[in-house]
């Protein structure tokens, strides 16, 4: 069976870009790969370094929205990042033969830096891209699930384990392929892609009264103005929702938007209920678990005890290579 590693950033309440873009592939990969799902607490430390008195909380808000968005404990296996500690060892090792030139070329690096300010710009910050390769490559990772944003990551994963092998001439690590998601760019409420930090965002804990009032502010068709406009729901980002959680209805809202007989007012509203009836399972789902914080504590317990092996092993044969095994 192939294995799958991934993992996000425990930095706050997930969206729904998050549960789209990543949570619901994921639930859909555990189906078929040997899955490896972690909570990267290293990462989140080099963009919320003031604010790591969160981070313990974020850690088991994620695992709330893990388990409740629906991956099994059973099928996959979760580990925090900082549980591991051959990660960080392989980390630096990967980092002493990274030029800074490949680091900083990461498209990311900029974008992130220009998104939170020149503060993020440590050098810890620089080297995420390369610890991410540790991530991958500590677990023979045979796919990385991601947005099409993120593939310039898998690339230099890929460029640091052949400089690897060609410098200490031996084949240790396995190369990961990206496996592109299905939606790799959630439109958020002003059409920009949904993200916290451009405050856009329909939460996963929203209370219906707050879906409602957020898909009402939506950004439609500007050519839509009045109820009998003919619209053009290809460029629609409710209609991109209603596509995903409207689908039998899909086909005649997009005729009677595009007819001029439905208005947005009531095509909002239709999303509202579907998109809080969605919600809704998971939702309780989460209240349940957030009771036995012991569980989520020993889940991620479980997985370390799984996965530490695998990485010890990997960082011994890289050791070994480099004739650092005494
Ligand atoms: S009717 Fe619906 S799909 Fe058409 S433009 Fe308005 S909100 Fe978008």
């Amino acid at each position: 069976m192939k294995r799958i590693v991934s993992g996000m950033r425990p930095t706050g309440k997930l969206h729904l870009g998050h549960l789209l873009g990543a949570i619901a592939n994921w639930v859909e990969l555990q189906k078929h790969y040997e899955c490896f799902y972690f909570i990267a607490d290293w990462h989140a430390l080099s963009t919320a370094f003031k604010a790591s008195d969160k981070i313990n909380a974020n850690v088991r808000e994620l695992m709330l929205d893990y388990l409740s968005g629906g991956l099994d404990p059973e099928k996959c296996t979760f580990y925090l990042q900082s549980h591991i500690p051959e990660i960080a060892e392989l980390h630096l090792i990967l980092s002493m033969i990274t030029p800074v030139s490949w680091a900083e070329r990461c498209p990311s690096y900029k974008d992130q830096i220009q998104e939170l300010g020149q503060d993020i710009a440590t050098y810890g910050f620089l080297g995420y891209p390369v610890l991410m390769s540790a991530d991958f490559l500590a677990f023979k990772a045979d796919l990385v699930p991601v947005g099409q944003d993120q593939l310039p990551h898998i690339e230099l994963c890929r460029e640091i384990l052949r400089r690897f092998h060609f410098l200490y001439n031996r084949e240790i690590f396995h190369e990961p392929q990206g496996l592109l998601t299905q939606y790799p760019a959630v439109p958020g409420l002003d059409g920009r892609k949904m993200s916290k930090s451009y405050d856009n965002a329909i939460y996963l804990s929203d209370a219906p009264e707050i879906i409602e009032k957020k898909v009402k502010s939506f950004i439609t068709d500007p050519a839509k103005i009045y109820k009998n406009d003919p619209g053009h729901p290809e460029i629609c980002n409710v209609f991109y929702f209603q596509k995903v959680y409207n689908v039998d209805q899909t086909s005649e809202i997009e005729k009677s938007c595009k007819a001029g007989t439905l208005g947005c007012v009531p095509c909002k509203k239709e999303l509202t209920r579907v998109l809080s009836q969605a919600l809704a399972p998971l939702q309780e789902k989460r209240k349940a678990l957030a009771d036995h914080p012991e569980y989520l504590d020993e889940i991620l317990h479980a997985g370390a005890l799984k996965a530490r092996p695998i990485a010890l092993q990997v960082l011994q044969e890289a050791k070994q290579a480099i004739g650092m095994n005494l």
